[in-house]
């Protein structure tokens, strides 16, 4: 199955839940939001059978995500199964890390393998306001004891945003490096509608891998696969797995094979879609697993994303970016 561009779908991206108990400011900083009603969240069932019919069309990788994913209730039962499916080849969790120190064993035990823990600052006041509310100690907790069940790698994620903490990408990296994290800095991005995102307030590659050089001797290795969204870099000994996602300033739209199902079932076929198609109206309407996998086939197929490319070409011309409305971060999943 491959779209207009000649890109097959390798990475399915759940978004389990839309609720979160953080606001960071970067991604859902509203109190309040029109959150998905419970009914309408897919099921465990519902999103076991599309991952299976996914893996059919060719994905190999699943992240599961939200909103907060530890939120769900008995995620560990879902990656139970998700573990058994043939032709997953790779699985693993997205989270904030404010329950991870009280789930980590269940998850693993469960079979996850790996995760992913969002952490933007060490300084706990500065924690605090970026996410509104969260409590630094609870995640490094949460982050000792993924790595303690066994969880690896256990991969910290850092947006940097301008003004607020370029001068925590030193101190990170130090973090990560001493206790064994892989570690990836995350260009702030234009997600959803509300976050206030303006240009100036990106940190780019190529200025993170300059303050980082100015601590740590790093080399840079590259991406591992064309899909891969970080370039990564290692210390000149071959220590330590750092990365830069540069999804503003050296967009990989190109390499893209990332696909996203909504916490509400929806079928994304990008991070700023302004909506995407309702394959659980199918699942609950009772179609069969065929008229499923070819109405994934059809949106796929006709699959033409490349906003990051798009963005670029137009902040080098100087053009403003054309406003359109994209769906929440929290609802299609980071
Ligand atoms: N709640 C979980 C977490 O924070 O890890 C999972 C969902 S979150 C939407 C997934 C990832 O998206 C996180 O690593 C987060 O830092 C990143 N993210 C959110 N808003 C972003 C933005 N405006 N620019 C870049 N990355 C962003
Ligand atoms: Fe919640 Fe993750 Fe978004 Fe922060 S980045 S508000 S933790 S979903
Ligand atoms: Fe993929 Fe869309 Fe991001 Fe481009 S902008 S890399 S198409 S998700």
């Amino acid at each position: 199955m491959r779209d207009q561009y000649q890109r097959p779908a390798k990475d399915l991206r759940i978004s389990v839940t839309d609720r979160c108990n953080f606001r960071c400011l970067y991604c859902m900083p509203l109190p309040e939001y029109a959150w998905v009603e419970r009914t309408e969240l897919l099921t465990f069932e519902e999103i076991v059978r599309l991952t299976r019919l996914f893996v059919r069309l060719g994905v190999e990788k699943v992240k599961l995500t939200g909103g907060e994913p530890l939120l769900r209730r008995n995620l560990e039962g879902l990656i139970a199964e998700l573990v058994t499916i043939p032709g997953v080849r790779d699985l693993c969790v997205t989270t904030n890390g404010a329950l991870l120190a009280e789930k980590a064993e269940r998850l693993r035990a469960a079979g996850l393998p790996r995760v992913n823990v969002s952490l933007d600052t060490l300084d706990p006041e500065k924690f605090r306001r970026i996410t509104q509310g969260g409590d630094l100690a609870r995640v490094l907790e949460g982050l000792f004891a993924a790595q303690r069940v066994g969880l690896y790698p256990v991969k910290i994620n850092a947006v940097i945003e301008r003004g607020v903490n370029e001068e925590d990408i030193i101190p990170l990296a130090r973090f990560a490096l001493e206790h064994g994290f892989a570690l990836r800095f995350i260009e702030y991005m234009d997600v959803g509608t509300v976050n206030q995102w303006r240009w100036e307030k990106v940190v780019p590659k190529a200025e993170i891998a300059r303050i980082l050089s100015r601590a740590f001797p790093l080399r840079e290795v590259g991406r591992e696969r064309e899909s891969d969204t970080a370039v990564r870099y290692q210390l000149a000994d071959g220590r330590g797995d750092i990365g830069i996602i540069a999804s503003v300033t050296e967009p990989f739209c190109a390499g893209c094979t990332r696909v996203r199902l909504t916490s509400d079932g929806k079928l994304v076929t990008c991070l700023f879609s302004a909506d995407g198609y309702d394959v659980k109206a199918l699942l609950r309407g009772g179609a069969s697993d065929e008229e499923i996998l070819a109405a994934i086939r059809r949106v796929w197929e006709a699959r033409r994303d490349r906003y990051s490319e798009e963005r670029w070409e137009a902040l080098r011309a100087g053009q403003p970016l054309p406003p359109r409305p994209r769906l929440e971060m929290i609802r299609l999943g980071g």
